[in-house]
């Protein structure tokens, strides 16, 4: 019985043994688990954030080696509230910065990215950073346009302006060479010499014509007619009067304008934009002759040094040009056209774009985001 009791217990202690072993090892490698996970994730929380993005005044702009701009601020300030570090990497164009959030060399992308349809499929945005919108970019300023003296004349010549004017000038011709056909014809020695309706009021005409633009070349005889020469005398003063004010007006206009003032003007004309962008889009439906550029500033040299006839990009980059190195040389003309708005990309479901769309709505809400906007772009 002891003997059995014995067996029994020195049975029972080699079978806990081995498994006391394993739960150690289970236990050990438990742990080592944890570590592990923990780690990954602890990592994952604290590892540099690589953040792609490409020079784009004022949005992102490079001075001695180091980034700012109204992009790189933002995310500086998403970064610190996330309290993640970013590890910048400057690409060429849109479209790099695109593929690089696409085959993961990034992990998100921030500059003067428009949200579109097509982009969307592709990735996630964030909410929206700012406004955006497309404008054309000319040279000159509002005083000094640059013209084309020969050009402009013969646009004149076939304005609507000239052809309303040649209207009205045909319709007050018919009254008074009707009064003068009517009295004169009657006239022993009056100034129409035939009693016939189309040659006479031909003359007529003639007559009514030549003393509207300039001076009455024969004077009537009949007392009626010769009221009618003197009234129709002083309603060509006013008309010629009224006429050249037109035309300098036009003319005036048409120097200060330019012969590009808005999208509907880019046909067939040299248009320069960044490679990739959504201008790009936009010029080749609107059949302009488009030159595309990687670097914003090669950009705007193209057009300062006439390569290009405008340039079409993004408002908020050419309003800042036009205030700061453009100042003087280009300009500005039309609306804003085809709006859209700039965000941050991320990959298609990417965990990150939560964390920064409550990062970006904090800095809104205690208004770090108008500080950094004002900086850039001045008050709204
Ligand atoms: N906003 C434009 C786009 O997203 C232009 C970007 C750029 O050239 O950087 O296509």
């Amino acid at each position: 019985m002891t003997r059995l009791h014995q067996a029994t217990n020195s049975c029972a202690r080699t079978d806990r043994l081995p498994l006391s072993v394993a739960a150690g090892l289970a236990r050990r490698l438990m742990l080592a688990l944890l570590i592990c996970v923990t780690w990954s994730v602890a990592h994952a929380e604290t590892a540099k954030l690589r953040v792609a993005t490409r020079i784009v005044p004022p949005m992102v702009v490079e001075k001695n080696g180091v980034l700012g701009g109204f992009s790189i601020e933002l995310w500086n300030s998403i970064g610190r509230r996330l309290n993640r570090e970013t590890e910048y990497l400057v690409l060429p164009d849109v479209r790099e910065l695109l593929d690089a959030v696409e085959n993961g060399r990034a992990d998100l992308a921030i500059a003067a990215i428009s949200i579109t349809a097509e982009r969307e499929d592709r990735f996630d945005f964030s909410l929206p950073i700012m406004n955006s919108g497309l404008q054309i970019l000319v040279r000159g300023t509002a005083v000094n346009v640059e013209t084309n003296p020969l050009r402009e004349l013969m646009q004149l010549f076939f304005s609507r302006t000239l052809l309303v004017w040649l209207g009205i000038a045909l319709l007050l011709i018919l009254v008074p060479a009707h009064l003068m056909f009517l009295v004169e014809r009657t006239h022993h020695s009056g100034i129409i010499p035939t009693k016939k309706y189309f040659p006479g009021i031909f003359h007529a005409m003639f007559w009514a014509a030549g003393t509207l633009a300039t001076q009455a070349d024969q004077m009537p005889r009949h007392w009626m007619a010769r009221i009618v020469a003197v009234l129709w005398m002083f309603t060509g003063v006013v008309f010629v009067a009224f006429y050249t004010a037109q035309l300098t007006a036009s003319l005036t206009v048409q120097q200060i304008r330019g012969p590009i003032n808005g999208p509907q003007d880019l046909v067939g004309k040299t248009v320069g934009t960044t490679r990739g962008s959504t201008a790009t889009a936009y010029l080749n439906d609107v059949k302009a002759q488009m030159v595309e550029f990687e670097k914003v500033d090669d950009l705007y040299d193209a057009l300062v040094s006439q390569q290009l006839d405008a340039v079409v990009f993004d408002a908020p980059a050419l309003l800042y040009y036009t205030t700061h190195d453009g100042r003087g040389s280009a300009r500005t003309v039309g609306e804003v056209f085809h709006r859209e708005d700039y965000g941050i990309v991320f990959p298609t479901g990417s965990p990150l774009r939560k964390q920064v769309n409550e990062a970006l709505l904090g800095l809104r809400e205690n208004d770090t985001y108008q500080r950094i906007y004002e900086e850039w772009f001045g008050k709204r």
